[in-house]
C-alpha cells in the first residue's frame, strides 16, 4: 500500500516533501517520467526538478530498467542515477541511503508500479508515493494497472486515502 497518491509526478510538489522532511525523491523512470519510447523527459518535468532544487530537494532517478536508458536521462535532468536496482529488492535503497548521505526515513520514491516501486520502498521504509502510470494503454500494462488500481482503490476505502496534489 503507498504511503500516497498522486495523478502524476509533477503533482507532487516541493512544499509537501518539505512537509514531509523529504531531502531526497527517488524517482522511477519508465512510466513515471516519461514513456520508454521517449528520448528525453517532457519539459514539464524539467521545470519541476528546478523547482525541487530550489527547494533543496535532490531528485534522484531510481530505475530497473538495464538498457542505459535511466543514466542517459539522469545526464539530461542533471541528477544521480541507480539502475538495474531490481526494485522491490531493498539493496538498491541502502546503496542510495550511502551515496546520498540521507538516511531512509528522509527519502521517498515516486513510481508506478505497486509491486516494484511501492512495495521496495515500503520494505525499505522508505515514504512510497504511486503515481498513476502515464500510458495505460499497452495492454499488458493495462492489465497491471487494472489489478493495481483494484489494490489502491481497496486502499482508498479502508485507508482513506484520496488522490492529492500533493
Ligand atoms: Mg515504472
Amino acid at each position: 500500500m503507498p504511503d500516497f497518491i498522486a495523478r502524476k509526478l509533477t503533482d507532487i510538489s516541493p512544499g509537501f516533501l518539505r512537509s514531509e522532511k523529504i531531502e531526497v525523491l527517488l524517482c522511477d523512470l519508465d512510466n513515471t517520467i516519461s514513456l520508454h519510447r521517449h528520448k528525453r523527459p517532457p519539459d514539464e518535468v524539467f521545470r519541476w526538478k528546478k523547482t525541487l532544487d530550489e527547494a533543496g530537494i535532490e531528485l534522484v532517478l531510481f530505475s530497473n530498467n538495464r538498457r542505459g536508458r535511466a543514466s542517459r536521462n539522469a545526464r539530461m535532468l542533471g541528477v544521480k542515477c541507480f539502475e538495474r536496482i531490481g526494485k522491490p529488492r531493498t539493496a538498491g535503497f541502502f546503496e542510495a541511503a550511502r551515496v546520498t548521505d540521507v538516511p531512509l526515513n528522509r527519502m521517498a520514491l515516486a513510481g508506478d508500479q505497486i509491486f516494484t516501486d511501492v512495495l521496495g520502498a515500503n520494505r525499505a521504509e522508505v515514504k512510497s508515493i504511486w503515481v498513476v502510470p502515464i500510458d495505460r494503454r499497452v495492454p499488458h500494462i493495462w492489465l497491471r494497472f487494472a489489478f493495481e488500481r483494484l489494490v489502491v482503490a481497496v486502499n482508498m476505502i479502508f485507508g482513506g486515502k484520496t488522490f492529492e496534489k500533493l
